[in-house]
């Protein structure tokens, strides 16, 4: 799973920060967690496809996390998706959805489906599909909130076919039998266990989702032992007074919600206006919790990079910058490169006007060093290694360079 923060803001969005949205991307669908103004935009900034939302999760009723919620479903109406979309957040949620469609007098193409949670309620499962499931509990803020879990469900094991072939199973229908852990009864009478041959279940990923809160233990448990727990931030410790007063956590609270849950990373988010520089907030939280990272918006983070091996392509390659180079005319180069070398280390001969001659020099060598340093450097390798050398990758310059896979 990657998580890309799309909206960072609280209450009110400043010149680089956006109203609060997260998107989660599994498996090529996205699911969406709040959706401030802008967040269908920031979509397309991150390169995440908006036809792809499977669901949408909606925390509460305060402007800033739903701000955006009817313009992208005008644009995925406009995008003639045909696919249903699940909105789920606290009662009330499909009255003002619905309203502002009819008022718009939007003829919607694709079904919409609602799950709305009333205040009071324990803990429920909003979605529950074959693979994964997310869970909803409410949290303590001024007003209704809920806070999420996206839980992968357990893979089963991994079968050991060789073992497996040695021990006789041949047929497919074997194979599923013993993966679902079930014993199967040989020909000859010999049962093969399900235990002999599949591995450990693997456990999936998870993510929390927390924001608009106080410390409250219904977060603990959202995040318990989770993958990345995504948590509000909104003020420092100094205004642990203003927090409590609004119904927000400090990044202390983030950091100890973090330990109670044992989370594997902790992602600050929420950050009031006022901090110009949120990294004051990472310090707090990293004093008291450790692995805490500050999300970045747009900046991609992943639940477990093993996994996603593959799917990001390099689109540059060093040996593509070298080719060219040397289309351009290399070794005529190379030899005007080669005689600078000797010019440049040339012996001064002691003569009359020295400080003329040394800036003419020196003026000289400023304009050959690209050429003697630079072109012909790239084509000797070239020539030492020619083009079977394996292309070398060109750092991106930001992490999102490469960010077009979605
Ligand atoms: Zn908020």
């Amino acid at each position: 799973m990657i998580i890309v923060p799309l909206g960072v803001a609280s209450a009110t969005p400043t010149a680089v920060r956006h109203l609060p949205s997260v998107a989660l991307w599994r498996e090529g669908d996205v699911h969406l967690f709040d959706c401030g103004e802008n967040a269908q935009m920031r979509m397309l900034q991150a390169g995440l496809k908006r036809s792809k939302i499977e669901n949408i999760l909606i925390s509460h009723f305060d402007v800033d996390h739903f701000s955006g919620l009817i313009g992208l479903l005008s644009t995925l109406q406009l995008q003639r998706r045909e696919k249903l979309l699940t909105i789920a957040g606290p009662k009330g949620i499909k009255e003002f959805v619905e309203w502002n469609i009819n008022f718009a007098k939007i003829d919607l193409n694709f079904e919409l489906k609602f799950v709305e949670v009333e205040e009071g309620f324990e803990s429920e499962r909003v979605v529950d599909e074959e693979e994964y499931y997310i869970e909803a509990r409410p949290l303590n803020h001024t007003s209704f909130c809920i806070g999420y879990r996206f839980q992968e469900k357990d893979r089963p094991g991994k079968v050991d076919s060789e073992k497996a072939e040695a021990l006789g199973i041949t047929e497919d229908e074997q194979y599923k039998a013993l993966k679902a852990g079930e014993d199967v009864e040989l020909e000859d009478g010999t049962i093969v266990k399900s235990y002999d041959i599949v591995g450990h279940p693997r456990p999936g990923d998870s993510f929390a989702y927390i924001t608009d809160t106080r410390y409250c233990p219904n977060a603990v448990k959202l995040a318990m032992n989770t993958n990345i727990l995504y948590h509000e931030a909104t003020f420092s410790e100094s205004l642990a007074d203003k927090a409590a007063e609004t119904g927000h956590s400090t990044s202390a609270d983030a950091a100890r919600v973090a330990n109670e849950a044992q989370t594997k990373l902790l992602v600050i988010a929420h950050f009031s206006a006022r901090y110009t520089n949120p990294f004051v907030l990472l310090r707090e939280a990293r004093a008291k919790f450790f692995p805490a990272w500050l999300a970045t918006e747009l900046r991609p983070i992943y639940t477990n990079p093993a996994q996603e091996k593959g799917i990001v392509k390099q689109r540059v390659y060093l040996k593509e910058v070298d080719e060219k180079a040397s289309s351009k005319g290399g070794p005529k180069k190379r030899s005007r490169g080669d005689k600078g070398d000797k010019k440049r280390f040339r012996k001064r001969k002691g003569s009359s006007d020295y400080k003329s001659r040394s800036r003419d020099d020196s003026s000289r060598r400023r304009k050959r060093r690209p050429d003697s340093q630079g072109y012909k450097k790239k084509n000797d390798d070239n020539n030492d290694q020619g083009s079977s050398r394996p292309p070398k990758h060109i750092t991106p310059r930001t992490p999102f360079d490469n960010f077009d896979r979605f």
